[in-house]
C-alpha cells in the first residue's frame, strides 16, 4: 500500500465576452481570481476587490490543446493502470464549462478528441510494446440519471429497446466483502483498439439519442466509461486486474439564494442532489485524516457508491475542474475551485491488484505432470516396464557386462541406455561377478 494524493487540475475554456480577472502563477500551479465586491453582495457597490487564491497540480489556460490535457491529466493514470493500479479521471464543473469536451472531445477535428478515445489508443499501443504481458480489455458505459443507472452499451438498444427507459435498470449489489457490483451493466470484450473505440462511439450515440432538450439529460446525468484491464505475465500464474473510470459528472451549477440585505453570504444549493452527496463524502474524507474507519456516506447515491474506490480507496485519481472564465460565471468558477481544493486533501491508499489465477495454476500443473511423465518414460527406455525385462534381454545384458569386464581398454564403456531396470540388473550382476572373484562367466 502506498499513499496517493488525488491530483487536481484546472482547465479554463475559451470564451467570448468579458473575462473575469485572473492570473496563473508559480508555473501554472496557482490561480488568483480577483472579484469585485459588487459581485459578492448586491447591496453595496464599491471598488474594493477580493482576491481568491487556489493551488492546483496544473492550471491549463484557455488555449491548451487536448493532447497536453491528456498527457498531464490522464497519461499517468493510464500508465499506472497498465501496471495494475485502479484509476479514475473525473471532470467537474458547471454546464457548458467543457467537461464533455475534455473527456469525449469536440466533434469536428481529430485533434480535438478527448481523454476517453486517447486513453484507449494509448492502451493498445502500449500493449504492443509490453510484450512480456498479455492483455485483455473489457469496457462498460454507465449513465446515471436521477439516481437510476442505465447501460449505454446494452445490446437491446440496437434491437428491441427504443430508449434507455425501456431497459432493465442498472442496480447496485454489495457482496459479503463489501465490494460493489453492478447488476444489468454489460461489460464488452475489446480485443483491438478499433473494437474499443466502436464501443465508446456506440455509447456516445446512445447517450446523445437518449437525451431530449426537455430533460436536459446531459447536464443532469453522470456518465462513467469504465475500462477493465487484465494483464498476465507470460509464463506466470499471476494476473493483474485494474479498472479505470473516466467520469463526466453532471453540471455542478447551484441555485443561489441571496439572504437579507447586508448579509454577505450567498446560500447555494446544488441542482443535482448526488453532487451534494459527493461533496458530503469529500468533506467526510477530508475530515477523517488518518482515521480510516471514519464514516463516509457513500451509500447516499448511486454515483458515490460506484466511485467509492476512486475517493479514499484503492485508486489513483485525478480530477479536472473545468471553468468558464467569463465574468458572468465567476461565482460558479469560484465554487468549482473551492470544491477542487477539498478534493486535493483526500489521500487514497493504492496497491497493485495482483492475484494468482487458479485456472492458470491448474493448466500449468497439468502441463508439468505431462512433461514429467514423458521424461520418466524416456528414462525407463520407452514404454517398457521395469518388471517386464525378458529372459532374452537379461541374457543380452549379461553378455554386455561380460564383454565389458574382459575388455582391457581403460576407455571401455558399459552402455545399456537410460533404463533403471536394466541398470539395476547389471549392477546386481557385477556384484555376483565380484563376489565370485572373476571376470565374466555365465554367458
Ligand atoms: P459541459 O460538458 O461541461 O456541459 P461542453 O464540453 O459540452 O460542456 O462544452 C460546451 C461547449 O463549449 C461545447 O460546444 C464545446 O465544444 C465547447 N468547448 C468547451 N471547452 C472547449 C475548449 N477547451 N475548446 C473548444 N471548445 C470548447
Ligand atoms: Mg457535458
Amino acid at each position: 500500500m502506498s499513499e496517493h494524493r488525488i491530483n487536481i487540475f484546472l482547465r479554463l475554456r475559451p470564451t467570448k465576452g468579458q473575462l473575469c480577472k485572473y492570473e496563473a502563477l508559480d508555473e501554472n500551479t496557482k490561480i488568483v481570481v480577483e472579484v469585485p465586491r459588487e459581485n459578492l453582495a448586491q447591496e453595496v457597490i464599491n471598488n474594493q476587490k477580493e482576491k481568491h487564491e487556489f493551488s492546483f497540480n496544473h492550471v491549463f489556460d484557455r488555449d491548451t490543446r487536448q493532447e497536453d490535457i491528456f498527457n498531464k491529466v490522464a497519461g499517468p493514470v493510464m500508465n499506472a493502470a497498465l501496471d495494475g493500479f485502479n484509476g479514475t479521471v473525473f471532470a467537474y464543473g458547471q454546464t457548458g464549462s467543457g467537461k464533455t469536451f475534455t473527456l469525449t472531445g469536440g466533434p469536428e477535428k481529430y485533434e480535438d478528441r478527448g481523454i476517453m478515445p486517447r486513453a484507449l489508443s494509448m492502451l493498445y499501443s502500449q500493449f504492443k510494446k509490453r510484450t512480456d504481458y498479455t492483455y485483455q480489455v473489457h469496457v462498460s458505459y454507465l449513465e446515471i440519471y436521477n439516481d437510476t443507472g442505465y447501460d449505454l452499451l446494452d445490446p437491446a438498444l440496437e434491437t428491441q429497446a427504443k430508449s434507455l427507459e425501456d431497459l432493465p435498470k442498472v442496480s447496485l449489489m454489495e457482496d459479503e466483502d463489501g465490494n460493489i457490483h453492478l447488476r444489468n451493466l454489460s461489460a464488452h470484450p475489446a480485443s483491438t483498439e478499433e473494437d474499443a473505440l466502436n464501443l465508446l462511439f456506440l455509447g456516445e450515440t446512445n447517450r446523445a439519442t437518449s437525451e431530449t432538450p426537455m430533460n436536459l439529460a446531459s447536464s443532469r446525468s453522470h456518465c462513467i466509461f469504465t475500462i477493465f484491464i487484465t494483464a498476465t505475465q507470460v509464463g506466470s500464474d499471476v494476473t493483474r486486474k485494474s479498472k479505470v473510470h473516466l467520469v463526466d459528472l453532471a453540471g455542478s451549477e447551484r441555485v443561489y439564494k441571496t439572504r437579507a440585505q447586508g448579509d454577505l453570504l450567498n446560500e447555494s444549493k446544488y441542482i443535482n442532489l448526488s453532487l451534494h452527496f459527493l461533496e458530503m463524502c469529500i468533506v467526510a474524507l477530508q475530515e477523517r485524516k488518518g482515521n480510516k474507519k471514519a464514516f463516509v456516506p457513500y451509500r447516499n447515491s448511486m454515483m458515490t457508491s460506484v466511485l467509492r474506490d476512486s475517493l479514499g480507496g484503492n485508486c489513483k485519481t485525478s480530477m479536472i475542474a473545468t471553468i468558464n472564465p467569463n465574468k458572468d460565471h465567476t461565482d460558479e468558477s469560484l465554487s468549482t475551485c473551492r470544491f477542487a481544493q477539498r478534493v486535493a486533501c483526500i489521500s487514497n491508499a493504492v496497491k497493485v491488484n495482483e492475484e494468482v489465477d487458479p485456472q492458470r495454476v491448474i493448466k500449468r500443473l497439468k502441463k508439468e505432470v505431462a512433461d514429467l511423465r514423458e521424461e520418466l518414460a524416456l528414462l525407463r527406455g520407452g514404454d517398457e516396464e521395469e518388471t517386464e525385462l525378458s529372459e532374452e534381454t537379461l541374457k543380452h545384458l549379461r553378455a554386455k557386462v561380460d564383454e565389458f569386464m574382459v575388455d582391457p581398454s581403460p576407455e571401455s564403456e558399459l552402455s545399456i541406455g537410460p533404463h533403471m531396470g536394466k541398470l539395476r540388473y547389471c549392477i546386481g550382476y557385477l556384484k555376483t561377478i565380484a563376489r565370485s572373484g572373476g571376470g565374466g562367466g555365465k554367458g
